[in-house]
């Protein structure tokens, strides 16, 4: 689904992938940590075109993905993202705020739209809140919603930047919740996260960066209990 090879990528003369290489496979769950800095936005904001890589060559769905790129918009209508700061429309309601994307995108009807609006909202279970504009919502609720946004695209991959380290910790399970749900509907998902029991439940491979690097890819089991490099050894001691 997504093939990352050899990327490298730079801000300016700042070095913030070293030679990425990683495959995600259709279906897959991938969770990656790791320290502030390490790249693990940079690296996930290249797979859907938000940033671009400088050498390497990377595919996703079958597109390749590099600047100035023809089928860019394709790739966006293929991979959906949910950021830290949810980025709903503060002045559109919850029900405008999903239908606006695939009636523009998708050249829905709003009748149509709407219908795909409300069982999505279903599914995170926050259907009464259709109405509502997203300040009269708690921050869960706004990310179940930026969630629902994102599923209203009915996109084949979705990428979260830390999706729950901007909520207070009561909400926090209300989101991981309707991510572990989505992770049983088969959908191809790259988590960028420390809420390391979430990835225990879904997890089939949890990536380690540092410095720019892939340092450990492995699953879940070994992750855990048997990382073979030191640094991710000392970070796993740091947040468990
Ligand atoms: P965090 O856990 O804090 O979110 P991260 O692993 O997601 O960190 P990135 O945001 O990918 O890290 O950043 C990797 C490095 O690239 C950091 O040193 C950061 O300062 C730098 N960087 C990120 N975006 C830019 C930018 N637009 N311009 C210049 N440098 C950037
Ligand atoms: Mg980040």
């Amino acid at each position: 689904m997504i093939e990352a090879q050899n990327l490298d990528k730079f801000y300016g003369p700042f070095h913030a992938l070293k030679d990425v290489s990683i495959t995600v496979g259709r279906g897959e769950k991938m969770v990656i940590c790791g320290p502030s800095g390490s790249g693990k936005s940079t690296l996930i904001r290249c797979f859907n075109g938000l940033e671009w890589h400088n050498s390497g060559r990377l595919t996703v769905d079958g597109i390749e993905v590099f600047e100035g790129a023809a089928e860019i918009r394709t790739l966006r209508q293929e991979v959906g993202m949910v950021f830290q700061q949810f980025n709903l429309f503060p002045h559109l309601t919850v029900l405008e705020n999903l239908t606006i994307g695939p009636m523009k995108v998708r050249g829905l009807t709003r009748a149509q739209a709407e219908e795909t609006a409300r069982t999505y909202l279903d599914r995170v279970h926050i259907p009464e809140q259709a109405n509502k504009y997203p300040a009269q919502l708690s921050g869960g609720q706004q990310q179940r919603v930026a969630i629902a946004r994102s599923l209203c695209m009915e996109t084949r991959v979705m990428l979260f930047d830390e999706p729950t380290s901007a909520l207070d910790p009561e909400m926090i399970n209300e989101v991981l919740d309707v991510m572990v749900e989505l992770a049983g509907t088969g959908m191809t998902m790259v988590v960028v996260t420390h809420e390391m029991g979430f990835a225990r439940k879904v997890a089939d491979t949890m990536v380690f960066m540092e410095a720019g690097r892939i340092v450990e890819v492995s699953p879940p089991d070994t992750f855990f209990t048997n990382p073979s490099s030191e640094r991710c050894r000392l970070f796993l001691d740091q947040i468990l």
